[in-house]
């Protein structure tokens, strides 16, 4: 089959046009090349550096769709109400991608982002994390306007405006970029919800009702008379469930390694089912085994709703209703902080055993892994490492371990690895030389008093 010839793109004649189809030429063109062995690394620099020059064309353009889109320019003209719709159908990008550049477009028009804009501009954010901060800002500030609307004066009084909620977001997640660069859009997501959970206490616990109202288990039979579990209800229980889950399935051995994972959870689910049916009797049911480490800062579980929230060690913001419920049966562990509560002084002695102090105490405040370019794999699901390996005299201790998911822990131990083969081959190298200089033979290095 083949297609009708296509007219060619047309290319425009202005100074923008001929400037850009230059700076295209050069960029293809060293994309193109072959990469020399050894120059991987300035290679990615670059394309880095290219995208953020892309970014920043982007970026540019933005403002004015806004200001067109409010005059009805971009109707008129562009045949499109919304900026969203334009960039949909005119870069021929996704709805989604559309709608955060378009909510980055219309506060960077109404400059209510400044400071947004003052980190774009000094490289300190990405184009997508700019747009990520603008969507999850607009979203929330938009909530604090309703919560505003239907409360009373004395609430009001005490809370901050819309203006002053929006101004207070954006400082928090900018500072928060600013103290660690290598958090991604995700992150930057995660942190959304923690700053709202300080800026409007309530939050969580609203929003685990409206969710919790909705919730459902629902079996079905199937035709092959079997049956269908669908269940649904807020994220804060997904944590309990996968807490149980991941205590109930089995540790991945050779026995179990080619068995995919929804035979796991499947298996997992009946032995929770099958323990809950032989203990109904008992008076005292079994220890428990499941683990989901929380921490609550001491202001926040004595009531206190300004004080920062309940987290997961993912970083999941745990409603407060829900930390007063698990309490009675939970393992406390006091954990000693400096006043901004960024850096661990102290681990309490066990108040009842909670399991491994050391991890715990490592893993504090580090919901991801923590390789040094970033990434987004949850501490959960991560390994602990030690930062000076064991075999070289590395301690067990919370200073020397930090939080690697898989991936990164063995490619730091294959970088090691390939930086010792160097030490080692330069010192043979060394050695070859002192031994031909010296006229001896092969293998060792010369003693001196042979001269
Ligand atoms: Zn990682």
């Amino acid at each position: 089959m083949s297609f009708p010839p296509s007219t060619p793109r047309p290319i425009g004649n202005t100074p923008v046009d001929q400037a850009m189809a230059g700076a295209r030429e050069i960029a293809v063109e060293f994309s193109e090349r072959d990469t020399p062995f050894g120059c991987e690394a300035d290679v990615l620099a670059q394309f880095q550096r290219l995208n953020g020059e892309v970014d920043r064309i982007r970026y540019g353009m933005l403002p004015a769709l806004a200001r067109m889109e409010a005059t009805g320019a971009l109707l008129e003209e562009g045949g499109q109400r919304s900026v969203q719709a334009w960039i949909t159908h005119q870069w021929g990008t996704s709805p989604a991608e559309a709608n955060t550049l378009a909510t980055l477009a219309r506060a960077l028009h109404k400059q209510q982002l400044p400071l947004v804009e003052e980190a774009f501009q000094t490289s300190v954010l990405s184009l997508g994390e700019a747009c990520a901060i603008a969507t999850s800002t607009e979203k929330a500030t938009a909530e604090w306007a309703k919560v505003l609307e239907t409360a009373d004066e004395g609430f009001r009084a005490q809370r901050p405006s819309v203006e002053g909620f929006r101004a207070r977001l954006e400082y928090g997640l900018i500072a928060y970029k600013h103290e660690r660069p290598q958090t991604s859009v995700r992150q930057l997501r995660d942190a959304t919800k923690w700053f709202v959970a300080r800026l409007d206490p309530d939050k969580a616990d609203r929003d685990y009702d409206e969710v919790f109202e909705k919730r459902g288990a629902q079996f079905s039979p199937t035709f092959e008379s079997g049956f269908l579990l669908r269940m649904w209800g807020p994220g804060a229980d997904n944590e309990l469930i996968q807490a149980a889950l991941k205590a109930y399935t089995q540790p991945y051995g050779p026995e179990n390694a080619a068995m995919p994972k929804h035979e796991r959870v499947y298996d997992a689910m009946m032995r929770i089912f099958e323990t809950a049916l032989g203990h109904r009797e008992c008076a005292k049911a079994p220890q428990a085994l499941a683990t989901l480490n929380i921490t609550v800062p001491l202001k926040r579980l004595l009531g206190d709703g300004a004080a920062e929230p309940a987290v997961t060690e993912d970083g999941v913001v745990i409603p407060d209703q829900m930390v007063s419920r698990l309490t009675p049966d939970s393992w406390l562990r006091r954990f000693v902080t400096d006043e901004e509560g960024r850096t661990l002084l102290d681990v309490g002695r066990k108040y009842r055993c909670a399991p491994d102090p050391v991890r715990q105490a490592a893993g504090f405040k580090k919901p991801y892994c923590e390789w040094h370019q970033g990434c987004d794999m949850p501490r959960s699901w991560s390994q602990y490492d030690h930062i000076v390996p064991f075999s070289h005299g590395g301690v067990t201790s919370s200073d020397n371990m930090q939080v690697l998911c898989a991936t990164h822990n063995r490619l730091k131990h294959r970088l090691q690895t390939k930086v010792n083969r160097q030490i080692w081959e330069h010192h043979h190298a060394q050695n070859r030389q002192d031994t031909e200089t010296s006229g001896d033979g092969e293998g060792e290095p010369a003693p001196p008093t042979a001269f």
